[in-house]
């Protein structure tokens, strides 16, 4: 991935290398054991702070402005496309930009989750409950959020283009999106390295890097 974080949720990614993600991700080891669940995420909400957005959220944020491109639909937690100026941003399977109290409903900024991971709490607390806080992005072993996705799969239905980015279309809900575009009579570009199952039915099929191709689609359109 450009910018370096990789993805919450694959196997196979260096994150998960000494680690099985079913045994640290999993809701059922947030329920049984925050403390546990926090060693493994603490140090990563932590890393994230040196990671900026790379060109191809910035291509994605210039389209937006520029009233091209309606929405950004990601499966990715690490909310840089809103650092990059995104505005309409659904992503599905949540986002570190807050946590959440499991006691009270509340939520809690990155910012103050940080703070306490920084000052050596092991597991960040809701300060009003003092109670442990989940990311509020989605584990193995939830349900995605219903909103998101059914705003996922409205922007989806009402596109003109759908444009594929960096993703393989495997995963699903996510990957039935495209679909919904194409039933709709809308068409779909797709800019990904290596192949995914609706390469026979996109109108384009972008293979370069992701930056070079989204910032070459950029120029092009200004
Ligand atoms: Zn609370």
């Amino acid at each position: 991935m450009p910018s370096g974080i990789p993805d919450f949720r694959s196997p196979g990614t260096g994150l998960w290398e000494n680690v099985n993600p079913m045994e640290v991700a999993h809701i059922d080891v947030f329920r049984r054991s925050p403390d546990k669940f926090w060693r493994f995420y603490g140090d990563r909400f932590c890393s994230l702070q040196d990671k900026v957005p790379n060109g191809a959220h910035a291509a994605l944020s210039e389209l937006e402005s520029a009233g091209m491109l309606r929405g950004v639909i990601t499966q990715n937690v690490d909310r840089l496309h809103r650092r990059a100026g995104s505005r309409n941003v659904i992503e599905v399977h949540g986002s570190i930009a807050r946590s959440v109290c499991m006691e009270c409903g509340g939520y809690v900024a990155l910012d103050d989750v940080l703070e306490q991971l920084e000052s050596g709490v092991g597991t960040p607390e809701c300060r009003a409950c003092v109670y442990p806080l989940k990311p509020d992005v989605v584990l193995f072993g939830e349900m995605l959020p219903e909103q998101a996705m059914a705003d996922a799969y409205a922007l989806a239905a009402e596109a003109d283009l759908m444009v594929c980015v960096g993703s393989s279309l495997e995963v699903f809900p996510v990957a039935s999106l495209p679909e919904v575009t194409l039933d709709a009579g809308g068409t779909l570009a797709i800019v990904t390295q290596g192949s995914t199952p609706y390469d026979d039915r996109a109108d384009v099929k972008l293979e370069g890097d992701v930056v070079a191709e989204l910032q070459s689609v950029v120029a092009a359109l200004g």
